[in-house]
């Protein structure tokens, strides 16, 4: 039994397929439930290639009431990913909820304002320290735990994306901020989306999802599809990982409650 909890649809102007096409491939991988989860409009910037304006956030959340009816044999989540951007926290609150979401996946894609997992902007990690972008970008991901605006902390170690390394050993900021989600009570991803991006490694890394285990965290599992080809990619590899770490079950969520089953 699995489940798809990071799905993506075309309205964030970079991903490719109608929603009905994800669920359809979900369906054939019979999945037991799936969960939409597209980027929330950003409330800094408007960037048509990153998110959907915030006009479109009803008519998401309406074509996911639609598919959920017109397909009972798979469970259809309601989900969001949503940047955690310090400060913005009151905001971010009252845009999330304003919609009765099941489940809200919290991610940091932006170190003061610098969009660090976008690839026109690699020019960033140009003559800086790797060390302190680490160090910046773990303690964001804490601070998103500790905000309690989120259920899911997205793609943990998203900031080894394009395989730029640290000269030190970032334990103890991993240690951090894995104290940070285990005291707010939340849960993280197994990502497999890093799969298929530079660094070749889901999110977190074996070695970081071993530490979740050990903390007592627990998972749900995403592919960060952003083609309906994409749903479901890799969890044969994710969930074998899951297993290894220690994992026997997988989150799940039901307006914004959380349960569990059985994974595998
Ligand atoms: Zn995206
Ligand atoms: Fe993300
Ligand atoms: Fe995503
Ligand atoms: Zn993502």
């Amino acid at each position: 039994m699995s489940v798809d909890y990071h799905i993506h649809t075309s309205r964030c102007g970079h991903a490719e397929g109608s929603m009905v096409e994800y669920v359809c491939r979900a369906r054939d991988l019979a999945l037991k439930q799936i969960g939409f989860a597209d980027h929330l409009p950003l409330l800094t910037k408007q960037d048509m290639t990153l998110t959907m304006p915030v006009e479109q956030l009803d008519g998401y959340v309406q074509e996911i009431e639609q598919l959920r009816e017109e397909f009972p044999d798979i469970g259809i989540k309601t989900g969001i990913e949503a940047d955690y951007l310090p400060g913005m926290e009151r905001d971010t609150a009252q845009l999330i909820n304003s919609y009765g979401f099941d489940y809200v996946i919290g991610s940091v894609h932006f170190i003061d304002g610098w969009g660090f997992d976008d690839s026109r902007y690699l020019e960033g990690y140009e003559n800086r320290d790797i060390y302190e972008i680490y160090e910046e970008y773990f303690g964001l991901v804490a601070g998103a735990a500790r905000s309690g605006l989120f259920d899911v902390i997205g793609h943990l170690d998203l900031i080894k994306k394009y395989n730029f390394k640290p000269d030190r050993d970032i334990t103890d900021l991993v240690e951090g901020t894995i104290a940070a989600i285990k005291e707010a009570g939340i849960c993280i991803e197994i990502n497999t989306g890093g799969l298929r991006k530079p660094t070749g490694e889901m999110y977190p890394g074996h070695e970081i999802l071993r530490r979740c285990f050990n903390a007592g965290i627990p998972i749900t599992l995403g592919s960060d599809a952003h083609s309906p080809n994409q749903v479901g990619m890799d969890f044969d590899m994710a969930i074998a990982v899951a297993k290894q770490a220690g994992y026997d079950r997988l989150a799940v969520f039901n307006k914004r409650e959380r349960d569990f089953i059985a994974l595998g």
